[in-house]
């Protein structure tokens, strides 16, 4: 529709009926308004995947690997291609309205969401949004890019103020907010946090003065989620949706605002005609276009290990014997030894609002048993627990007391105990955000556990609030589980405490019983019930898989950290593996010399003992499919040609910023552009692994580099490079702008290739003008000295391979 028949259609409602709009009807959607013909509109987070509108294995999502994986391809076309898969998962679901991607810069290592995010610099950051962007509304469904801006860490997230001086802001945090909008994003988040002192959901001029008027966006800007702390301050600032609802600061609030003439009726009328065209984009207005069928492919699950495969990054791969010991030749051996904690539980994903229930979750142990056929033994041993909370119950040993059916029956309770509803859940944790039953009191839960083994078992509750919990004959527990003092809701959600009861039994059938309350006060309710068999101390679990390494012809040995460690919500406190795992890695390579080590993580850690390994593969958070695409990357099967989106710092104290924590509420960013790698330059300090690195499987030599310039002033660079190894690889060729007085070297542009043995191939790239200017604050305007500058194509951010000076105009 054009802008004129939308306004027609504003011009319809009632300031009443305009204003309830803006505020969602519930936790995931804006109100139908059949008036103007206006359906519901479902919003959904999120980057790994498209959760729907409730927590629940039900309705599972596909898990695709953490956003900083699919940075770590370098490679718009595949973000592209995982993007159009989730925007096809939310046609599905009905979801219009995406809230993805998080293009917040890798900062701090310890930032909490740094696996959410895609990388520490803007220029990789924006080239990978714009094509997530590009990919999601490729189906008709609204991108959101968020969150706006500042946004790096989760301390105090919801208060602090990030001090950003405006060339810093302009040159490394905007850039993918603006590419983004440049693709078309239909909607941007306002963050939690404050910019310069002004909360972002209040901040006129970043939201109206740059985004909109600037940059032109014409989309909608929604609040994250509880951000919206006033009425006519934050409407008149720009934003357009305060999410979630129905309570909120608008409503009457504004209302009255406008009546008062604190706020315009046309600045309402802009917001309403926005969501207007929001829904007309997405097919979600009677007499919209309507929309291109868009399913979920049949594929889903094979694209989601291809591209999971691809994004992982070798990070070493020396000779032992007679060649490197990947890719592994499962022909070679007869004997391997897998080891480690996340070699059975994988970490698919990270903590928080990204996190997704998919239908299942591929362990890298069953699909490299799978993978190395039947001739070859694998022996698995733990080796070290990090798991915390003790394990679901599940419906492999749960049955429901009322039918005998696999699974838990969950009872919803009014306050005199009768029974409101009752379902059949295949789950023992959960979150509900609203849907409950009219005057629900209570969430009953009643399982039948299989007893196995006889001995102590231990079961537990978590989760938030009050709970009685009953198991077997025993008497009633009354138990509270408080979160930490002043934590965030995430990290209740994510982490939640637990109480545990040790119960000695014989083997036979157990029933359990855990009452949750209903806190009317809290938007969400978060438990779950668990339950550990008895089994061997942690000493013996070391030793075993130390034995087993010893025994084997190869072991491989995948740590890493979970989603309890790295999530929405808080920051990490350190970059060390949980539990016992650097002495497991440790131990294990020195009973065996053909050790290779998985790292299953999304965000640095610090690896020790990465001297003593000969081959490294960092495997990310792979997504649901992620135990094979480990396997099809330690096989070869596909190329794990990942480099890396963010700089590896030796020990967290190398980290150019390292401090997540607000001083007195404030952030100041007073590095500048000087973290991630730039950082590392300034510092002349060496990382474990620099920011583009990344071996793959095979060799290449940089022939040659030429430059030219297109009429625009665009620098226009083809480079040659040769595939020297043996097997067909991908590179990527790496454009770094060489260091100049009060800047460091930074990626102004990349391109990649295939290119089979010894073949030759071109990679043109080119470095767009404005890549190069800088922001000067004084005339707030961009500038480009002219002159000779240097470009350098590279490997990585510390492996330069050739260079070439090419004549700039000024401006
Ligand atoms: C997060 C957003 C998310 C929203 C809805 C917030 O806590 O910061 O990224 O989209 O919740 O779940």
């Amino acid at each position: 529709m054009d802008e004129k028949a939308l306004a027609d259609l504003v011009g319809r409602l009632t300031l009443e009926q305009k204003v309830a709009l803006l505020t969602g009807e519930d936790f995931w959607s804006l109100r139908a308004v059949p008036e103007v013909g206006l359906r519901k509109l479902l919003l959904s987070d999120g980057p790994a995947g498209v959760r729907g509108t409730t927590w629940d294995e039900r309705d599972p999502s596909l898990l695709f690997p953490n956003p900083t994986a699919l940075a770590a391809t370098w490679d718009p076309g595949q973000v592209r291609r995982a993007g159009a898969l989730m925007g096809a998962q939310a046609r599905d679901k009905g979801i219009a309205w995406h809230l993805a991607p998080n293009v917040n810069l890798h900062r701090s290592p310890l930032g909490g969401r740094h696996f959410e995010c895609y990388s520490e610099d803007p220029v990789l950051t924006a080239t990978v949004a714009a094509a997530f962007v590009d990919g999601v509304q490729s189906t008709g469904v609204a991108s959101t890019v968020k969150h706006f801006i500042g946004n790096e860490s989760e301390t105090e997230r919801m208060t602090y103020d990030a001090e950003i001086d405006e060339a810093t802001l302009r040159e490394v945090y905007l850039p993918p907010f603006e590419a983004a909008v440049r693709a078309g994003a239909w909607s941007v988040m306002a963050a939690y946090n404050s910019v310069d002192g002004v909360s972002m959901t209040d901040n006129g001029p970043l939201i109206t003065g740059v985004l909109k008027d600037e940059l032109g966006f014409d989309g909608v800007v929604v609040s994250d989620w509880f951000a919206t702390r006033s009425a006519a301050a934050s409407a008149n600032a720009g934003l357009d949706v305060v999410m979630p609802g129905p309570q909120g600061p608008w409503g009457e609030a504004l209302i009255a605002a406008v009546k008062k003439g604190e706020v315009t009726e046309s600045a309402i009328d802009d917001k309403v005609l926005r969501v207007l065209q929001l829904a007309d984009r997405t097919g979600s207005l009677d007499g919209s276009e309507p929309l291109a069928p868009v399913t979920t492919p049949d594929d889903a699950a094979a694209q989601l290990r291809d591209i999971a495969a691809r994004s992982m990054v070798v990070l070493r791969n020396e000779e032992v014997g007679n060649g490197p010991l990947l890719p592994l030749n499962p022909h070679s051996v007869s004997r391997v030894a897998v080891i480690g904690p996340n070699a059975k539980h994988l970490t698919a994903q990270g903590g928080g609002s990204a996190h997704v229930n998919p239908a299942h979750i591929v362990s890298p142990l069953t699909a490299l048993t799978e993978a190395m056929g039947s001739t070859v033994k694998v022996d698995y041993a733990e080796g070290v627990v990090t798991q915390r909370l003790l394990p679901p119950i599940t419906p492999q040993t749960a049955t429901d007391p009322d039918t005998g059916h696999a699974g838990v029956r969950v009872d919803f309770i009014d306050p005199a105990g009768d029974v409101l509803g009752s379902e059949v859940r295949q789950a023992s944790r959960f979150v509900f955000t609203g849907g409950l039953p009219a005057g629900t009191a209570g969430i009953r839960v009643r399982a039948d556990v299989a007893i196995t083994e006889a001995g102590n078992h231990q079961f537990s509750v978590s989760g938030i609030g009050a709970f009685r919990l009953v198991i077997g004959d025993n008497a009633p527990m009354k138990i509270t589980l408080s979160p930490n003092e002043g934590a965030d809701l995430a990290e209740g959600l994510v982490k939640p405490p637990e109480h545990r009861v040790e119960v000695e039994m014989e083997p036979g059938s157990v029933r359990i019983e855990a009452l949750a309350q209903v806190d009317p006060d809290l938007p969400i309710a978060i438990f779950g019930i668990n339950h550990g068999a008895p089994g061997p101390d942690d000493d013996d679990l070391f030793e075993a898989a130390i034995a087993a390494a010893r025994a084997a012809d190869i072991a491989i040995v995948i740590v890493g950290t979970t989603d309890e460690v790295e999530s929405e919500g808080f920051d990490r406190t350190d970059l060390k593996l949980p539990g016992r795992q650097d002495d497991l890695v440790t131990e294990v390579a020195k009973a065996n010399p053909r050790t290779i080590v998985v790292v299953n993580a999304g965000a640095p850690i610090e690896m020790p003992w990465r001297a003593l390994t000969p081959a490294l593969l960092w495997a990310w958070f792979p997504g649901q499919e992620g135990g094979h695409a480990i396997a099809d990357a330690l096989t070869g099967t596909v190329e794990p040609g990942g480099r890396l989106p963010t700089t590896f710092p030796k020990t967290a104290t190398d980290a150019p910023v390292l401090s997540t924590q607000p001083t007195d509420g404030k952030i100041v960013y007073a590095e500048r552009a000087m973290f991630g790698y730039r950082g590392y330059e300034k510092a002349e300090t060496n990382p474990a692994y620099p920011f583009g690195h990344g071996l793959g499987y095979t060799t290449w030599e940089y022939e040659d580099i030429t430059a030219g310039v297109t009429a625009a002033g665009d620098i226009e660079l083809l480079v040659k490079v040769r595939n020297t190894g043996a097997r067909i690889g991908r590179e990527v060729v790496q454009i770094y702008l060489a260091g100049e007085e009060d800047c460091p070297q930074r990626l102004v542009g990349f391109g990649s290739t295939l290119a089979a043995p010894n073949e030759i191939a071109t990679v043109p790239i080119t470095i767009r003008r404005r890549v190069l200017a800088r922001w000067d604050a004084e005339r707030s305007a961009w500038c480009l000295r002219g002159g000779v500058r240097e470009l350098i194509a590279a490997r990585s951010a510390r492996d330069a391979r050739l260079r070439t000076r090419v004549e700039v105009a000024g401006s």
